[in-house]
């Protein structure tokens, strides 16, 4: 079965860049942006509102759907599409993100990492190979290379081993994976075929690090690139120097996937520095903490200024909430603890990150996305922080 994960470059304005990727489930126009759905659900979102704002792919996590359900469990229900019931393109992390940062007791050694299960302490090993078999029987559209994810701060020396473990692991996911393509064996089941596969720059904060595992990643030939190990803790422009340094050195094209990144300024800047995809918790988690993103800056929802505003909660946003109810009532519903504000405040914050998307792909089409960044840039500043 040939492969049919391709990416199209459409148009480019600067270093900003216009394109579209199909997958086996469906084609996504970039720059994108995926929102995350842990456990095979956006949080406190249904499926049909995570579309209705504009959603054309989202995220699962590996670590949490192979502990619990399982990835074995979820093959026999035909794979994670059928098993969620989204019929849109589907990316899964690796899990490596996971088990550095929300296991216990790790032992990382070259074979790969092993670890305790945060839910009931049980110990797995994952491997690079491990992690591209339980992927498969997640049959998602983009599978994620397994990477040794650095803490931070680290020395240069620590950056250094890290990366060259995760260029000798990102090759050993490769050929995994082009074992899975030519003969599956039958203990991994292969729920979609055509799966494409990505590789993840690491490298900490050192710039030289950055181009010789861009350098070393590419050379396994993956059918995307991700950025991964920012917004660690770094300063801002550090962070966006690495992102124009790095983009600079992937191949054109192939897209380019910034992992955990960010806030509505952060996508902005890092697409006009060459990134294609984004994936964070933010519109989501922030929701669920009554934080809200809107085209005159953040909103505190439980600030005592909403308490009688009857005005919506942004004023050009066309989301269900918007149209539908005040932020005097966001309010006394976040206030009151009922699970409805965090549905509410989700289909808002996802509305607003994809609207933002929208907007930064027609600007960049029409040539005029350096306009739209200082505009951008200038009314999301307006109300920030407010608290
Ligand atoms: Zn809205």
């Amino acid at each position: 079965m040939g492969r049919t994960f391709r990416f199209t470059l459409r148009a480019t304005d600067g270093t900003a860049r216009r394109g579209e990727f199909e997958t086996p489930h469906g084609v996504v126009q970039t720059p994108a942006f995926m929102p995350v759905g842990t456990q095979g659900a956006v949080k406190a979102a249904l499926h049909s509102d995570v579309a209705a704002a504009g959603a054309a792919i989202i995220l699962g996590n590996t670590y949490h759907l192979f502990l619990r359900p399982g990835d074995e469990l979820i093959a026999r229900r035909g794979g994670l599409h059928r098993f969620i019931g989204w019929d849109g393109p589907l990316l899964t992390d690796s899990g490596g993100f996971q088990v550095f940062s929300l296991a216990a007791h790790r032992v990382i050694t070259e074979q790969g990492a092993e670890f305790q299960s945060h839910l009931d302490g049980s110990r797995h090993q994952f491997t690079p190979e491990r992690t591209v078999d339980i992927q498969a029987r997640l049959g998602s559209d983009i599978a994620m290379a397994f990477d040794e994810c650095l803490a931070f701060p680290a020395t240069r020396q620590a950056a250094a081993a890290s990366m060259q473990r995760s260029v000798r692991w990102a090759a050993r996911c490769r050929a995994r994976l082009e074992v899975l393509r030519a003969a599956p064996p039958p203990d991994v089941t292969v729920s979609n075929p055509r799966q494409a596969q990505f590789g993840i720059v690491q490298g900490g904060v050192f710039l030289d690090l950055r181009r010789e595992s861009a350098d070393a990643t590419v050379a396994s030939g993956f059918d995307g690139y991700a950025i991964g190990g920012l917004s660690v803790g770094e300063p801002i422009d550090v962070m966006y120097t690495i992102v124009a340094e790095t983009a600079g050195r992937l191949p054109r094209d192939r897209p380019r996937y910034l992992m955990g990144v960010g806030t509505p300024e952060d996508l902005v800047e890092c697409v006009a520095r060459g990134i294609d995809m984004f994936d964070c918790v933010m519109p989501t988690r922030n929701a669920r903490n009554g934080q809200l993103f809107t085209s005159q800056g953040r909103i505190n929802i439980k600030n005592a200024r909403y308490a009688e505003d009857d005005g919506p909660l942004d004023p050009i946003c066309s989301c269900y909430t918007c149209r539908r109810h005040s932020r005097a009532y966001l309010r006394h519903l976040y206030l009151a603890g009922e699970m409805t504000a965090g549905a509410l405040n989700t289909l808002h914050n996802l509305t607003f990150y994809l609207d933002t998307m929208g907007r930064i792909r027609e600007a960049i089409q029409l040539g005029t996305f350096d306009s739209f960044r200082q505009e951008f840039l200038r009314s999301v500043s307006r109300l920030s922080h407010d608290s």
